[in-house]
């Protein structure tokens, strides 16, 4: 007899009584994830993004994959996280938040780091004002791996974080220290999330700074070199975007005292190194498109800022949230490079 897990029981219950949901960052790729998620679920969502990183193309996409009458229970602002009235509007009426817009990247961050403090920690500030002032039940954030920098420790627990390696992981880390700070002052409830490495459907493979999976799937689909940063030997807990939405909704409904105003890793525990990756996926779309199995792989320089070895402790996630990934990074890889063999 199959036992439903904590995700299956709380989607369930969602199912049963529709809450309001806000998703910040909601035509990027978490944040569509997260909104074609609720939508099947019934929920009622407002989304605010300003296309800064995001596509209208994903909220399009999300559209085509639910029902008219789901899509009727979404409203879109267009709006920036650096204006507070923007925020405020948005928070109007809300349950649960669900904060993913920023400017992610550590090379971006490197580049201009003002504007990644303003939208990261500015624009930060800004929507934790607002759901305070609107009362919301619960905010969840998008928190990150980076903020382990240089420690050494593997896996990567909670409580054992070293010195920030870029002007990104800094931002990260101050919402951290907001939220706690929010919760102590105001008792506002929060629970932040530390990504490491999402992948999956409608991650942007263009631009100086995308991310390495969806990057690489397009190189290797046009046939293209595939630069690797350093020696191949760099590893990452690479994690299928599925996970990371079951994260998000346990997070933002748990009843558990003890698992709110916390942070927790993200992940699968799992590490990959970079020439495994590679070999992953040109497993999975070499022979999908003519060409793409002649892609050659270089190797050059390491990159600033970058971690050397990331791969996380996921219990305290398994323990206080009931988190249990349903896709290994096999899995994963497959719905992903189906998504990109179909769109590009
Ligand atoms: P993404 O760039 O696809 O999504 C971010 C969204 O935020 C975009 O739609 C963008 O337009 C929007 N946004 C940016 N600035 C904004 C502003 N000023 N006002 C309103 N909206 C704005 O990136 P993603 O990978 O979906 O990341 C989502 C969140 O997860 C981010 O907070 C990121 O830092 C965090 N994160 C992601 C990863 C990962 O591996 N993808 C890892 C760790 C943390």
């Amino acid at each position: 007899m199959h036992v439903p897990s904590r995700y299956e029981q709380t989607l369930a219950a969602l199912r049963e009584r529709p809450r309001r949901w806000l998703i910040t960052g909601v035509a990027g790729f978490i944040g569509s994830n997260l909104l074609e998620c609720l939508l099947r679920q019934g929920q009622i969502v407002t989304g605010l993004d300003n296309f800064a990183t995001g596509h209208r193309r994903n909220l399009d996409q999300v559209r085509a994959l639910v029902s008219p009458e789901q899509w009727s229970r979404f409203n879109f602002i267009e709006g920036d996280v650096r204006t507070i009235e923007a925020c405020q509007l948005a928070c109007e009426g809300i349950d649960y938040v669900l904060h993913q817009a920023a400017l992610g990247s550590v090379p971006r961050s490197l580049a201009d780091p003002i504007a990644t403090n303003a939208v990261n920690v500015t624009g930060f500030l800004n929507m934790m004002v607002a759901a305070r002032s609107a009362g919301v039940r619960r905010f969840v954030y998008a928190a990150s791996s980076s903020t382990y920098g240089d420690h050494p420790g593997l896996p990567k627990v909670e409580s054992l974080i070293g010195k920030p390696l870029s002007p990104y992981a800094v931002t990260k880390y101050v919402n951290e220290l907001y939220a706690d700070v929010f919760a102590r002052c105001y008792g506002i409830e929060s629970i932040g999330l530390r990504y490491f490495n999402v992948f999956g459907p409608r991650q942007d493979p263009e631009g100086a700074y995308a991310a390495v999976i969806p990057k690489w799937s397009a190189a290797i689909l046009r046939g293209e070199t595939v630069h690797i940063n350093g020696d191949g030997k760099t590893s990452r807990d690479f994690c299928f975007v599925d996970n990371a939405v079951q994260a998000n909704v346990l997070a933002a409904t748990t009843t558990d005292e003890r698992a709110v105003n916390q942070v927790y890793n993200v992940a699968l525990g799992d590490e990959t190194t970079l020439t495994r990756l590679y070999e992953l996926l040109q497993e999975r779309l070499g022979p999908r498109r003519k060409g793409a199995a002649t892609s050659q792989l270089v190797y050059r320089g390491f990159r600033d800022g970058d971690v050397r070895h990331s791969r996380a402790d996921i219990s305290k996630a398994a323990e206080l949230l009931g988190y249990a990934p349903t896709h290994r990074i096999a899995a994963g890889l497959d719905a992903t490079a189906d998504w990109y063999v179909r769109s590009l």
